[in-house]
């Protein structure tokens, strides 16, 4: 392939812009995760779904990735959205509601929805950052950096809080374009003043809060962290001052972003990160996804209510690129599972051809090789997943065209397969965690059913065999017959 530069749509200056890691052929790349105060949603992620394929592009050019995806378990407020840190705490929020009541207190609370964010990162079938700081384990650096922020005059102590100086950093507002006081204005706008604060958009680097129920002792007394600067002291501390790629939902640009951005710059002196990219937001069935609307789901809602096979879901999820709107609904899920559907009958077909090793030439490397190429070359078009999965599904055209794999082909399939899989995480799962809707089945159980299935099939005793079929299709089995006999699989269909 002859062009391999890593194209990306920088939204800081806002143009195609080619990711170049500062140090040849290792990426340092930070990417905002969750807030463990329920369960993550699909929307949330299409936007780590967005990170996890920057690291396979990037794994696929040869690069090393270090990768570093935080889980924010303090310190996001209700209005952090809106500007600067308002509004009650989002996890003692949680702990106070119906599903809250559960929980014995808000760190039990954190814990839970960490975990189950960490299952259905693996269920999707995405990679494992390098490192997954959490917020609560870096309040060290986190008061540390407040201190120096104050000592280089960048923030100021308030009776209610530690907050930075806005107007002391001149690019504030570079990323979001809310440059100047109006427009500074009107992205704070709705938000409760405190009147203590030099400017309406200093944002707070520290809460006085003596009740809070996750505080710490610092310079200013008990109290907790502003959102925004866990990251910046997690990036920095586990990838150097200056990022090669940093990324996050669209919503995230401004304020976090742009925190970070003033925070982290006015530590350092330097730009905190080469690049941006931001993910449109998902939407379901035409609309913002709200549990008020019923179309509002987590992974789980998917995969364990409506038994989606992960993979399908995972393909859906990446089946328009993520600079462009989407609007998931569940035809878009049933498609995914058709075309999951085919790689896995490519495994089978490609598995049985191995073992057979027919004699025979190469008739179909170099055509996989080259879409594969083409593929790739998608992906480092700003990861035009659209293109790169028409291109795996070609592959998959190829591979089952044949009647029968030699062992060449066979070869080459596998190989397909492979990098394919590594390049798009669709073909099988590659953690050890287990598809999580996959229901407990007894393998040898299932074997002597299809041994007395063929033996039914034998004497003529079709209703015993069509029985069996039946019985094991209720269990979420499905029976596939071929001349080389009979195979069983979990349905994963919707
Ligand atoms: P949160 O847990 O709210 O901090 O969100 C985690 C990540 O998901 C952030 O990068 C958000 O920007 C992103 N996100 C939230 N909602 C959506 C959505 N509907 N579509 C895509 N990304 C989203
Ligand atoms: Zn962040």
């Amino acid at each position: 392939m002859s062009d391999r530069r890593f194209m990306l749509y920088d939204t800081m200056s806002k143009s195609m812009r080619e990711l170049v890691p500062q140090e040849p052929g290792h990426l340092k790349f930070y990417s905002c995760g969750p807030t463990v105060y329920s369960y993550a949603h699909i929307g949330n992620f299409r936007t780590f779904l967005t990170a996890d394929l920057v690291v396979r592009t990037a794994e696929a050019l040869g690069w090393q990735v270090s990768y570093v995806s935080n889980i924010t378990d303090v310190g996001h407020l209700t209005e952090d959205s809106l500007a600067d840190a308002e509004g009650e705490d989002k996890m003692a929020r949680a702990l106070q509601s119906k599903e809250g009541e559960r929980f014995a207190n808000v760190w039990d609370l954190a814990d839970h929805y960490a975990d189950a964010f960490v299952e259905d990162w693996r269920r999707l079938n995405l990679r494992d950052p390098s490192v997954r700081p959490k917020a609560t384990q870096h309040m060290r650096e986190q008061i540390v950096a407040v201190q120096e922020l104050i000592a280089k005059g960048h923030a100021y102590e308030t009776p209610t809080g530690v907050y930075f100086n806005v107007a002391s950093f001149a690019d504030y507002g570079k990323l979001s374009g809310n440059r100047d006081q109006d427009d500074l204005m009107r992205a704070v706008r709705d938000v409760v003043q405190d009147d203590n604060k030099r400017h309406p958009a200093d944002f707070a680097l520290w809460k006085k809060d003596e009740k809070h129920l996750m505080q710490w002792f610092s310079p200013w007394g008990w109290g907790f962290p502003g959102w925004h600067i866990e990251c910046s002291v997690m990036a920095m501390r586990y990838l150097g001052e200056t990022l090669d790629l940093h990324a996050g939902g669209e919503d995230l640009r401004f304020p976090h972003h742009e925190c970070e951005i003033a925070q982290s710059e006015a530590l350092t002196g330097k730009p905190f990160s080469k690049l941006w990219i931001h993910t449109r937001f998902l939407q379901v069935e035409g609309e913002k996804m709200a549990k008020s609307k019923g179309n509002f789901f987590t992974v789980r809602d998917l995969v364990e209510g409506k038994n989606a096979d992960p993979l399908a879901l995972r393909y859906a999820l990446i089946s328009v690129p993520y600079g462009k709107p989407y609007n998931f609904t569940m035809q878009t899920l049933r498609d995914a599972s058709s075309n999951v559907e085919r790689f896995r009958l490519c495994e089978e077909k490609v598995a049985a051809a191995l073992s057979a090793t027919r004699p025979g030439d190469d008739a179909i490397g170099p055509e996989l090789d080259a879409l594969y190429d083409e593929a790739l070359a998608a992906m480092l078009n700003d990861l035009n997943t659209s293109v790169a999965l028409a291109k795996a599904l070609e592959g998959t055209r190829v591979i089952l065209r044949e009647a029968e794999l030699s062992g060449a082909c066979a070869d080459s399939a596998q190989r397909f397969l492979d990098r394919i899989n590594a390049l798009l995480g669709i073909v099988r799962h590659e953690s050890d965690a287990p598809a999580s809707n996959s229901p407990k089945v007894d393998e040898a159980r299932i074997e002597a059913l299809l041994a007395e299935r063929a033996a039914a099939k034998a004497g003529k005793d079709f209703a015993r065999a069509d029985g069996i079929r039946d019985q094991l299709a209720a269990e979420g089995i499905e029976l596939r017959d071929s001349p080389e006999g009979t195979t069983w699989r979990l349905k994963g269909v919707v």
